[in-house]
């Protein structure tokens, strides 16, 4: 395609060349030609004033102004050609004679523009041709080189982030606004002999906000602002890594001050040496470069390193010594008024109703992040549209919480009687048992609607945020995770395939009480096993067993004995609230879903 325009050029360029060169050569044919024997019989007659010679051209300049050109031969001078047509040196003399040298370069061009011309654009032929070529291999050539998007403070498109459009983390903006100043003045701190941190470590759940306030962090400080996701150092071919790496601080320092952010950095940064497979030399490759590089700058050099990950605990130590990414900043799951905040900043474009309460919505999302929160609000967007309304109420919003959380509903699924009544049974058994223990989070709503995989739900919500757990908080919820089952093996006298995720859930909190938080009994307040992180094949390894085969055992009793005894609970709840649960699941067959307000009126 720019193959053929370049082409095109070409053959433009030279026609106007062929056109000027044609036009040049000098045709000014106003002076009359005279042959040689007129210019002889006008001397003769006293009629010249004057002659110029230009090599072989005579221009004769007669008493009267009028101009006559003539031509002798080449290599014949004036006077012998002269007197052969019987001019006499006497009638000469009375007649000016110029001999006009030609400039050394027009003779030089004159001489050369015939072979010049052609090369020249042969030459520039080439040069387009080159270039084609170089284009359709531009991937090829440009393998070492980063690709890292760059963002600069005056780029008029985009409206540039900064720290208002993120809500709430307070502590991490508190921190970042440090950067900004080492950013906008440097001299204040340098002049006191502080170093500047080189590297800032973001460090947080996905989805609160780190490539968000990275961003801020370059739009406050109106910096250019350099953005890579560490997979993108990770390619097929060996070294690509280190020279992308290389090609990065490059172009950061020409353009200091200035920040480069590495997106989930831990694609490269997991510990060395730990790594089984091909990439892995290659990841070390790469890391090892990130480090030279960040002690290669000087404290001058005003390159402000931000790195993000969720995984801190794999990261190599050597990222985190002093002089490399020695400040972390964490960033937490909103809680309840910074979601507020958060859902706030998205509504802001969207027509909510007046009535619509974002306080009763950051209630009841415990445990979202922002993205999940921007997400929920999407979502509530669609659903509104798609019921042809203008503004977005809760009734829009309130299902798009649950949308959020469990996938859509699959109301389409046909389900036979026979199930969607164990289903009923198996979720008011669920809800029942969470209800009436006092270690539980309150039943939110009851669903018997299929959601993704599950049959049904029980959700219960937190009262209020909550980073602690304790021993009893753990084993009541065993017991409700284990309602389901209970209720299954108490009026059919069967289990269906139903509770297995339920038994999953369950296993694996058993185990994290005994094996994580040291909260068994019998087995004591310690842990059990390493968490190495070995990639292979894409899948990571087990853990390091730093226990004997006899303690092994120990663990897998106790875990049993926990599951075993949630269960009993469950079902002694379950058998002596017979009548209760039957009001429960005749409600949940009529209604399919039954809120909080329903289920704890039929309690009573
Ligand atoms: P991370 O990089 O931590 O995975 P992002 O920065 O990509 O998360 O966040 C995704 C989106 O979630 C952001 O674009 C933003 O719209 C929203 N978001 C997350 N946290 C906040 C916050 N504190 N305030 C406002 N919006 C947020
Ligand atoms: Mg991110
Ligand atoms: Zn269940």
């Amino acid at each position: 395609m720019s193959l053929v325009k370049n082409i095109g050029i070409f053959i433009i360029v030279f026609a106007i060349f062929a056109f000027a060169l044609s036009r040049y050569t000098p045709q000014d044919a106003k002076p009359e030609d005279v042959s040689l024997n007129v210019v002889a019989t006008q001397i003769i007659e006293g009629t010249v004033e004057k002659i110029e010679i230009e090599q072989e051209k005579l221009t004769i300049i007669l008493n009267d102004e009028t101009e006559h050109v003539s031509h002798k031969e080449p290599g014949e001078s004036l006077a012998t050609t002269l007197s052969n047509f019987g001019v006499s040196a006497e009638q000469l003399r009375g007649i000016e004679v110029i001999v006009k040298q030609d400039s050394a370069w027009v003779v030089w061009m004159s001489a050369l523009l015939p072979f010049l011309v052609p090369i020249l654009l042969i030459g520039v032929f080439i040069y387009f041709m080159m270039r084609q070529v170089q284009g359709a291999n531009s991937k090829a050539m440009s393998f070492g080189q980063s690709t890292a998007r760059q963002t600069s403070p005056n780029d008029g498109k985009k409206k540039k982030t900064t720290f208002k459009e993120v809500a709430g983390a307070k502590e991490a903006k508190e921190e970042l606004q440090e950067v900004v100043e080492f950013l906008q003045n440097p001299q204040k701190f340098l002049s006191l002999g502080a170093k500047i941190p080189k590297g800032v470590l973001l460090v947080g759940p996905p989805g609160t906000g780190k490539t968000l306030i990275a961003r801020a962090v370059a739009g406050e400080a109106g910096v250019p602002f350099f953005h890579i996701s560490g997979s993108e150092f990770v390619e097929m071919f060996v070294g690509v890594g280190a020279s992308r790496v290389r090609d990065l601080f490059r172009k950061a320092k020409k353009s200091a001050p200035c920040i480069v952010f590495m997106d989930e950095i831990d694609a490269v940064g997991r510990q060395r040496g730990t790594g089984l497979g091909g990439s892995h030399d290659e990841r070390e490759q790469t890391l090892n470069q990130i480090l030279v590089e960040m002690d290669g700058f000087d404290t001058e050099t005003n390159v402000i390193v931000i790195a993000a990950t969720n995984r801190p605990d794999v990261l190599d130590p050597a990222l985190l010594r002093p002089g490399r990414f020695d400040r972390r900043v964490t960033l937490d799951l909103p809680d309840i008024s910074e979601r507020e905040q958060i859902l706030k900043i998205h509504a802001s474009n969207k027509p909510l109703e007046e009535n619509v309460d974002i306080r009763k919505i950051a209630e009841r999302t415990p445990g979202f992040s922002g993205a999940d929160l921007e997400n929920l609000l999407n979502e509530a967007a669609i659903f509104t549209a798609r019921k042809n309304k203008k503004i977005i109420t809760m009734e829009e919003l309130l299902p798009s919480i649950e949308k959020v959380i469990l996938g859509p509903e699959r109301k389409s699924r046909v389900i036979s009687d026979k199930e969607k009544k164990i289903t009923a049974y198996h979720e008011a058994g669920h809800a029942l048992v969470g209800h009436l223990l006092p270690n539980t989070d309150p039943v939110h709503k009851i669903s018997i609607i299929p959601r993704g995989r599950a049959g049904g739900y029980t959700m219960s919500l937190p009262s209020e945020d909550k980073y602690f757990h304790s021993k009893s908080e753990f084993i009541d919820e065993l017991a409700m995770m284990l309602g389901g089952y209970a209720a299954e093996e108490i009026f059919f006298g069967d289990i269906t395939t139903g509770p297995s995720s339920d038994l999953q859930r369950a296993t694996k909190t058993a185990r994290n009480i005994v094996t994580r938080y040291g909260m068994s009994d019998k087995l004591g307040p310690r842990t059990f096993g390493k968490k190495e992180e070995m990639i292979f094949l894409g899948k990571e390894m087990a853990e390091e067993k730093d226990y004997s085969e006899e303690t092994a055992k120990s663990i897998d009793d106790e875990i049993s004995a926990l599951v075993e005894e949630a269960l009993k609970t469950a079902k002694k709840i379950i058998t002596e609230k017979k009548p209760v649960m039957e009001k429960v699941v005749a409600a949940l067959l009529e209604k399919e879903t039954l809120e909080k307000e329903a289920f704890e009126d039929l309690l009573v």
